[in-house]
């Protein structure tokens, strides 16, 4: 760090203090030439990737995008604004935490269907159909197949607390009328 008054190459670090909302450092310093004292802050950049489309080209991130597409998948749905608001942050903070410089968009939606099959499982299926662009029939159903297993896995890992809101019925279900 150099001093700001003479431009000296070599600072002492005085004192090192985490300001109280914890995002910063401030550093107390003592020029070693001028024996001038200055403060420097030192925050992390915080920087989201850019959005790799999947035909190659670049955007920024957007969280409106986002919450547009679940707000889509969610329309007619009970889930309240603030639960979809917390899942947007969560998908925010997890891309963050990649540390990566590019995130494509099949990343993005892997995590978007993540976060709508903890809020609603119609929800989920809605977007996984668009996402995912089904060819046929089979696909829809294996999407199904695979949700049903996330499902059980999530409630094996946190059975409380990550209870979906709502029961998805297998079509034996559905026929004698019993949710699962
Ligand atoms: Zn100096």
């Amino acid at each position: 760090m150099k001093c700001p008054f003479c431009n000296h190459e070599d600072t002492q670090v005085l004192d090192s203090r985490v300001l109280e909302d914890g995002d910063a450092i401030r550093r107390r310093r003592r020029c070693l030439s001028c024996d001038r004292r200055f403060t420097t802050y030192e925050r992390a950049e915080l920087m989201m990737p850019t959005v790799v489309k999947r035909d190659g080209s670049r955007m920024a991130f957007d969280p409106a995008r986002i919450r547009a597409s679940m707000d889509l998948a969610l329309r007619k749905l009970t889930v309240p604004s603030q639960e979809v608001d917390a899942a947007i942050d969560r998908i925010r903070e997890s891309i963050l935490l990649t540390g990566a410089r590019e995130i494509n968009t099949e990343e993005i939606g892997d995590r978007v269907l993540e976060e709508l099959l903890q809020l609603d499982q119609v929800a989920y299926i809605r977007f996984a159909s668009v996402y995912k662009s089904f060819n046929d029939i089979d696909e829809f159903v294996q999407a199904i197949h695979e949700m049903q297993r996330d499902i059980q896995a999530n409630h094996e890992r946190a059975p409380a607390a990550k209870e979906p809101t709502k029961k998805v019925m297998t079509p034996q279900q559905k026929k004698q009328g019993k949710p699962s």
